[in-house]
């Protein structure tokens, strides 16, 4: 979700990616916000993870983010969107990240072939919503122990856990989908998760 700008997010450092901002922004693409995505590449850094799987390329806004943490980092992401991905491929080629980015142009429920080659130390899951769990289930096996699974936009909008002040039909039943995932991942016990505020709402998952 892309937020103002706002004092704390300028305190963060800036990087050439962000000109895909823009992008972003004209095609009404719902990117993570510059928080968010340091805060992300700050957990790369500390669990100094090389292997990252994407569920959710988008324009490779994060992506790119995520391999610029330095060149051991590899990130496997997967977009269903033909358009999506098409911009993703020239992004990775006008930063120059062929060699840390491997886009996969499939639907995620069904790309598991394609991605079971190696073992991942975090797993981000930012695809569609109401397909977070599947998602876990799909691609958590592929995560090492001590691994992350970071979910993103568990708040949507703040509409979870405020669903009386949603209007629409398919929203409330989307938000209702995020309510039991979170509700799902926060008894889980093989993960130990915490669920923060920042951005549109994320977690961190830890498997054990
Ligand atoms: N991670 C990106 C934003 C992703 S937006 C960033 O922060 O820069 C979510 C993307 O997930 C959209 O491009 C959408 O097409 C894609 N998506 C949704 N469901 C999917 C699925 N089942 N398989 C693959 N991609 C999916
Ligand atoms: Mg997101």
């Amino acid at each position: 979700m892309i937020k103002e700008e706002t004092y704390i997010s300028r305190l963060n450092p800036v990087n050439a990616i962000d000109d895909l901002i823009e992008v972003a922004k004209t095609h009404e693409v719902p990117i993570m916000d510059k928080i968010s995505v340091e805060f992300v590449k700050q957990l790369i850094r500390i669990h100094q993870a090389h292997n990252i799987l994407e569920i959710g390329t988008a324009i490779g806004y994060s992506a790119l983010h995520f391999a610029s943490v330095n060149d051991n980092v590899h990130v496997t992401t997967i977009e269903r969107n033909e358009m999506m991905y098409q911009f993703a491929l020239q992004h990775i080629d006008d930063y120059k990240k062929q060699h840390q980015i491997r886009p996969i142009f499939k639907d995620a429920l069904e790309a598991l072939n394609d991605v079971n080659d190696k073992e991942y130390d975090i797993l981000f899951i930012d695809a569609a919503k109401a397909q977070s769990l599947k998602f876990f289930e799909l691609y958590s096996p592929f995560v090492r122990q001590g691994g992350l699974i970071i979910t993103d936009n568990i708040l949507y909008h703040d509409f979870v856990g405020n669903i009386e002040i949603v209007r629409s039909r398919n929203v409330k039943q989307m938000v209702r989908k995020i309510e039991k995932y979170n509700a799902w991942l926060s008894e889980n016990k093989d993960y130990d998760t915490n669920f923060i505020d920042i951005g549109d709402g994320m977690s961190i998952s830890v498997k054990k």
